[in-house]
Order: C-alpha cells, then structure tokens, then sequence
C-alpha cells in the first residue's frame, strides 16, 4: 500500500497538498492500515527545494525502525499546474546524501527489474528508504507501467497528453480478445521517453493530470 505525506510538519504538508485533514490523520490512517495487515507500507515524499527539503530527515528518522519504507521522489513537473521548474528539483543523490549524513546509508540490489526506486538500507540494519530519481536519472528504458484513468482511458505514460479510449469499447460489447489486441498494439507501438526529453519548453506541454491517473 502507499500513502502520499509530503512533510510531518503539519503546516507544509498542507501547504503542498491542499488538503483539509492533518498529518496525525495520515499516521493515525498508516497505523490502521499496519493493524489490518496491509504490508509493507511504503510513503511517498516528494521533495521540492525550498518547501520540505527540511523535513527529509525528519520523515527518515520517524519511520526508521517502523518496518514502512518511505520513498523520496525528485520533484517532477506532472500535468500543467504545479509551476515545476528545474530550480525546484532536489536531486536524489542530495537527498541520500542528507539521510546518510545523519543515518549511514548502503545501496541495496533491486526487488526486479524496472523498480522505479533505487533502495537503500540503513547500515544499522533498522529498515531501508527508495529514491525514485525520475528527473536526475531517468528509468524509460525499463518503464513497465501502463495506467487506466477512471473514464476508462489507457495511458503509457506520467505524462502523456492523450490516451485510448477503451470505455468506448466496453461499452458497445468488445470482448478479451479484442481489447487484448487493442492493449497489445498501443503498448507494442508506445516510444514514451518523457524524462529523458524533459527540459523548461516541455514542463509547460498539456500533459494529463496526476489525479486522472494516479502516481
Ligand atoms: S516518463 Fe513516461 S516512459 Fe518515462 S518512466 Fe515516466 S511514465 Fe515511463
């Protein structure tokens, strides 16, 4: 399972997610959900320079031991309203280097190929972080991720400006087979490379929404 909280400090996590609800809320929410069973529990940080790049160790030295792994995530310019620009962005060797400084850090090997988050270990033994470095280091070579929105239509990337129907095809009665071909095709012809080509003329591109499609 993984649960957005971009900072402990109440006042900039609000600040960043526009939400009506408080940081205990979300722990109280990560307590329930360890109680239920649902692991492990991974929280995404993302990290913007001068907005929450303070609270990195904060966030590490809270769930250090906690069996949850938090995953700091270079700040990236999804959809078109969030202003990015490469100023914003913490790279991730910054981050580890953070962490590190106050709880050693070691690389660990990925769980399968394609992880999208580089893992690191506390050298204590006492639990392990991610980075996902998708502006600094791009992962499109391996990117394995398709994405369905709620109006039913396929995406084959973050940041793609358009996607294929495929309500439309449910609708008037398609079966398997036929929107297994459909999937096929578009995936087999898909040569999304979005963060290899980001720059300032890109970030400004229509792109669709993180919240249409999820992370
Ligand atoms: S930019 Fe697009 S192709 Fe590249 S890793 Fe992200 S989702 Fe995949």
């Amino acid at each position: 399972m993984t649960v957005s909280l971009d900072s402990l400090n109440n006042d900039v996590f609000m600040a960043m997610n526009d939400v009506a609800f408080s940081v205990d809320d979300v722990l109280a929410g990560i307590d329930a959900a360890a109680t239920a069973g649902l692991a492990p529990i991974k929280i995404n940080m993302v990290v913007q320079k001068g907005v929450n790049d303070h609270t990195v160790v904060d966030m590490a030295r809270h769930f250090k031991g906690s069996g949850h792994i938090v995953r700091y995530i270079e700040y990236m310019d999804v959809g078109t309203t969030n202003q990015w620009c490469m100023d914003d962005v913490v790279p991730g060797k910054d981050i580890i280097a953070m962490i590190s400084e106050a709880f050693p850090l070691e690389p660990v090997d990925p769980n399968y190929p394609g992880e999208v988050a580089t893992r690191w270990q506390y050298a204590d033994g006492t639990g392990e972080i991610g980075v996902i470095t998708s502006v600094t280091q791009p992962f499109c070579a391996t990117c394995t991720r398709a994405r369905i929105s709620a109006e039913g239509s396929l995406y084959t990337c973050l940041f793609a400006s358009g996607g294929t129907d495929l309500r439309s095809m449910l609708r008037a009665g398609a079966s398997d087979d036929e929107l297994s071909a459909v999937i096929r095709s578009v995936w087999t012809a898909r040569d999304d490379r979005y963060s290899q080509l980001r720059s300032s003329r890109t970030a400004g591109l229509r792109k669709v929404e993180m919240s249409y499609i999820g992370g």
